[in-house]
């Protein structure tokens, strides 16, 4: 190998993208990692080389949790120094979970971690996974003047590189599956790769390291109308509560109604972090704009801007393992940590 030649760790995690049809098991089956060269001869380029790694046994990404994401940042973690670059295969369902997570929990990042899926397996003619991986890959060991191009935990999906906090998986079907819906791509990939520089997220931690102590006493509660105020209860209620998303309609409002005041009041007077995001697909919560936004506020929740619900869950999870409360929490959540939500003046308080 040449000493100028890129290294790249590509890491299985388990999903669609790692398996082939198995005619005698009647189903898919996940491809020995060890393997994969086999199955993507296009991996072998002049200019790189590329090692693999896999979880034992692969999984579902439906089973991921926090302990697969820190066992990931940890092989991430152990093997920084060795590698030019990541790229992590990951089922589609919560991948936009796990690249979230890991911008939180990875500090001082100088190297890409890329990661992708597929929607059909990388063994059927007509898979998107064999694209998905080389284009990550190519990402992945891309620099300019010596200084990896990407610096950051993003996710390659359909043609387009999206920071991984901005993620959502949005389709079942489409080949385009994973989206982002409050930002846009920081790459798209065409006849070349374009890279949209501006958009780059360039983390000022001086040194590289891991936070893994991730705090999972959280809940997430979408409203709806005519939700029962019992159920409310038994959520906020819960002994183990420490932090709570609330996804709001439309710019972050709520109904006006005095069981739900009572509730988050008492929630908050607990001492549990509440955060504020839109059920919509795309936008941002606007606290001040209408009255119905104002319970909220007068509860103590705090507004989560653009962020996915999926950054908010994360980040509350990472910030809650921090040890933050009250104005140290109310700081982190509103502002920017990896890239994750935009600064509308209307938030800043
Ligand atoms: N259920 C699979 C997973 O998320 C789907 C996929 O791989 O895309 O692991």
């Amino acid at each position: 190998m040449d000493e100028k030649d890129s290294r790249i760790l590509l890491v299985y995690t388990g999903g669609t993208i790692g398996s082939v049809k198995d005619v005698e098991a009647g189903g898919l089956v996940p491809i020995d990692f060890s393997e994969i060269h086999r199955h993507v001869p296009e991996l072998e380029q002049p200019g790189r080389s590329i090692e693999s790694a896999s979880f034992e046994p692969p999984i579902d990404s439906s089973n991921m949790g926090p302990e697969h994401w820190r066992l990931l940042a940890q092989i991430i973690r152990d093997h920084y120094e060795d590698f030019d670059g990541f790229v992590v295969l990951h089922g589609t369902d919560t991948l936009a979970y796990t690249a979230s997570a890991l911008s939180f929990m990875l500090e001082g990042l100088r190297k890409p971690i890329i990661l992708t899926g597929s929607q059909l397996p990388i063994g059927l003619p007509r898979t998107d996974g064999r694209e998905n991986l080389l284009a990550a890959v190519e990402i992945a060991a891309a620099s300019r003047f010596g200084e990896p191009i990407v610096q950051e935990v993003a996710v390659y999906f359909g043609s387009s590189l999206f920071r991984g906090n901005r993620t959502h998986k949005a389709s079942a079907e489409s080949m385009q599956a994973i989206i982002s819906p409050n930002f846009q791509s920081l790459a798209e990939a065409g006849v070349d790769i374009i890279y949209n520089d501006a958009q780059m997220f360039r983390d000022t931690t001086e040194e590289f390291g891991l936070f893994d102590t991730l705090d999972s006493d959280v809940a997430w509660l979408p409203l709806f109308p005519g939700q029962p105020a019992n159920l409310i209860r038994r959520i906020t209620e819960w002994p183990e509560l420490k932090g709570l998303v609330l996804s709001t309609f439309g710019s972050g409002n709520a109904p006006s109604n005095s069981a739900l005041k009572a509730a988050l009041s008492e929630a908050h007077d607990r001492g549990v972090v509440m955060v504020n995001v839109s059920q919509c697909g795309h936008g941002s919560v606007h606290p001040e704009r209408y009255a119905t936004a104002h319970l909220l506020r007068d509860c103590g929740v705090i507004p989560g801007g653009d962020m996915t619900t999926e950054a908010a869950l994360t980040k509350l999870m990472v910030s809650l393992g921090k040890g933050w409360r009250g104005e140290a929490m109310r700081a982190a959540m509103l502002g920017n940590m990896r890239g994750e939500l935009t600064r509308f003046s209307s938030l800043v308080s």
